[in-house]
């Protein structure tokens, strides 16, 4: 009778806290269990910063609980301050993609850290291949970078299969594990398309990398699938060029459309590319070209499919 009282009077919050501490049968979780997707920001070290981007920056930590520098090298991805109210519901949403999605050419994601959601994923060494090729031209061969096209179609291809568009393939979201393998990066543009839609609306255009955008993204504000190949077309442009600042796609679209437009470029760039121009043929490899010009139809249903350019570009190894 006295416990019961006793009892009565902690009140309903802590009757609760009580009843769950003494529950016998409630078993203290071992600490095996502990969820290894929580990252805590106490045992991250920064080493060094590895990129930014449009929104933004990547820094290389060890994640050491341990305290005895054993611990792994991590990528962790953070919002730039000023990006952070507008992107805030990007990067969860980024990480809520990455989370779901297990392919040896997409970016493993490992976990989060902290209220202001970091994005924590695997370290890949060698960076962007906007920032690797120029720099191992002479140890990339052609043999490799349509290696490393097959494998970005491959990651394409299973991101198509999950009803993802990326809608921001291009060689500086690339990242080159080592010499042989490269994987996708930045998922921070992705959309989920509805089944029944196909598409995805844009409503903001301001961060648009538009020199890798297909007609239809550029005019309408859609995006297919096939509005990712017409990116890997451009991509694949600039893994033929090895990323030469000189040949890049902005440079060679702002030559062909005539100096700077400034407000006008994107509405120049759309009546260019309707007139069925293009970038131009990159020296040597025509075949190459030809599956490039094959990526950049100018009606969406008319483009190669990610899983055919694997079979070609597999074909020219
Ligand atoms: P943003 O969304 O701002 O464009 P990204 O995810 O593309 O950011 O990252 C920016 C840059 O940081 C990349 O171009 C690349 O150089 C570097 N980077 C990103 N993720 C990693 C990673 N996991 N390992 C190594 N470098 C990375
Ligand atoms: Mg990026």
């Amino acid at each position: 009778r006295a416990i019961v009282r006793d009892i009565d009077m902690l009140g309903e919050k802590s009757l609760l806290t009580k009843i769950t501490i003494f529950n016998p049968s409630i078993k203290p979780k071992p600490t095996a269990e502990v969820d290894p997707t929580i990252f805590e920001k106490r045992f991250l070290t920064k080493y060094r910063a590895l990129g930014e981007g449009h929104f933004g920056k990547v820094e290389l930590c060890r994640y050491d609980p341990r305290g005895d520098k054993t611990g792994e090298l991590v990528a962790v991805k953070s919002l730039k301050p000023e990006k952070q109210e507008e992107q805030g519901t990007n990067l969860s949403r980024e990480i809520d993609i990455l989370k779901a999605l297990f392919h040896e050419n997409i970016v493993r994601y490992k976990g989060i850290c902290g209220q202001a959601y970091k994005l924590i994923m695997e370290y890949v060494p060698l960076g962007s291949l906007k920032d690797y090729l120029p720099r191992h031209k002479k140890d990339t061969s052609l043999a490799t970078l349509l290696s490393y096209s097959v494998q970005i179609c491959k990651g394409m291809e299973y991101l198509g299969s999950k009803n993802y568009i990326h809608r921001d393939l291009a060689a500086r979201n690339v990242l080159v594990e080592n010499e042989r393998t490269v994987k996708i990066g930045d998922f921070g543009l992705t959309k989920c398309i509805k089944d029944n839609e196909g598409y995805y609306t844009v409503k903001d255009e301001n961060d648009s990398p538009v020199f890798w955008y297909a007609p239809e993204c550029l005019t309408q504000c859609k995006f297919y699938l096939a509005s990712d190949v017409w990116s890997f077309g451009v991509t694949l442009y600039e893994l033929i060029t090895y990323c030469d600042s000189s040949k890049s796609p902005m440079t060679c679209f702002l030559d062909m459309i005539g100096s700077t437009h400034g407000q006008m470029t994107v509405m120049r760039l759309v009546k260019m590319l309707n007139e069925g121009r293009r970038l131009p043929q990159p020296d040597g490899c025509p075949e190459v070209y030809e599956l490039m010009r094959k990526c950049w139809d100018q009606k969406p249903e008319r483009r190669i499919t990610f899983t055919a350019l694997i079979k070609e570009l597999s074909n020219m190894l």
